[in-house]
């Protein structure tokens, strides 16, 4: 089976890791920058490097300014935290990352009220469900305050939202003198899926958090843009939540390069997981259907006639192929796959090869 090395000899990620863009390591020129990269206080606001990362980012997206945080969850908890009082209400859907993924935190640190909505299969909430949703201004109501789209939204397969559909959203907003803000965990696969600049999905925004971790490969770390004045607010919430980092440089470093050099390479990705779920659909007991396909992301089924357990086709390619499998999406009904940098096209070739051998 093919190993990935570089010529220096560096570490490679030589497991075919599928289940998630998570489990990504940093690249070898992340490593090389995060030994080599300036450093300072940056609660003092003197870490070159974050400095750097948070300006760069923030024009990539087209917002005035920038915070580093160490997640996408303390990306959103931030965001959230910092448009919503206590006892005030956001409204997101139902599958959102923010209110199924993230440990009740805009419950617990900020007494705030989720209002969900069903996301619909092509990853939107319905706006006349959202002009339903916002509330009169009436004392016996929660006030509505925020309205959180997620982009690409993940629950349903990685599916990108478009700038119509969310501009739509703005207006809404704006109408109604509420926030919008983006879970954009995957926001650079969604404006590669959909071959838009990304500072235009996210214009009627009023902030929108992403991961440099995940696809762009960076060990850890995301960003949080918004308005001067938001970011500024921001920056006290993170700092009340234990986010505040000294000489976070070192980690900073390697989401340089992510912002640089692996947004621009993501439609490789969804290339690859094109191919994979190609193969799959010709391979017996697997139920796919390619053109669900939109980023880097898969979703499939095994069908009732599978001759092994799930379990035992798991451990068989762990053991036998080096390939790990297991995401679950939806509720063990369907297998999630991920392609990501460390997935390259001779990997996608051996596992169609590996399932063809052991389902066939
Ligand atoms: C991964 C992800 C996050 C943040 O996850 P962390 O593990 O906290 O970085 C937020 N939203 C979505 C949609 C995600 O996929």
């Amino acid at each position: 089976m093919p190993v990935l090395a570089d010529n220096d000899g560096h570490l490679t990620m030589d497991t075919i890791d599928l289940r998630s863009d998570t489990v990504t390591w940093p690249t070898p020129a992340m490593r090389e920058a995060m030994a080599n990269a300036p450093v300072g206080d940056d609660v003092y606001g003197e870490d070159p490097t974050i400095n750097q990362l948070e300006a760069e980012a923030a024009a990539m997206l087209g917002k005035e300014a920038a915070l580093f945080v160490s997640s996408g969850t303390m990306g959103n908890l931030t965001a959230v935290l910092t448009h919503c009082g206590r006892g005030q209400e956001m409204i997101l859907g139902d599958l959102a990352h923010i209110f199924r993924y993230e440990a009740g935190s805009a419950a617990a640190f900020g007494g705030i009220q989720p209002h969900t909505l069903p996301v619909q299969p092509d990853g939107t909430l319905k706006l006349e469900d959202i002009q339903a949703a916002i509330r009169g201004e009436n004392e016996h109501f929660p006030r509505t305050k925020l309205i959180c789209l997620e982009n690409t939204q993940g629950s349903v397969g990685g599916v990108p939202i478009t700038p119509e559909y969310t501009a739509q959203v703005g207006q809404i907003a704006r109408d109604n003198n509420l926030k919008l803000h983006i879970d954009g965990a995957r926001i650079f696969n969604a404006a590669a899926a959909l071959n838009v600049p990304v500072q235009e999905l996210v214009a009627p925004a009023d902030s929108v958090s992403f991961c440099l971790s995940k696809g762009l490969c960076a060990p850890v770390g995301s960003i949080l843009v918004g308005s001067k004045d938001f970011i500024y607010e921001a920056r006290r919430t993170r700092k009340a939540l234990g986010g505040g980092m000294r000489q976070a440089g070192v980690v900073a470093a390697a989401g340089l390069i992510a912002l640089r050099e692996m947004t621009t390479r993501l439609a490789d990705d969804h290339a690859n997981a094109c191919a994979l779920a190609e193969g799959l659909a010709k391979i017996p007991h697997i139920e796919i259907d390619p053109s669900r396909v939109r980023s880097n992301m898969i979703l499939f089924r095994f069908a009732e006639s599978l001759p092994i357990s799930i379990e035992e086709l798991v451990t068989r390619l762990k053991n036998d192929y080096n390939i790990v499998m297991g995401g679950y999406a939806n509720g063990r009904t369907e297998i999630r796959l991920v392609t990501h940098y460390w997935i390259t096209r001779d990997r996608v070739d051996h596992v169609i090869h590996a399932m063809r051998e052991l389902l066939t």
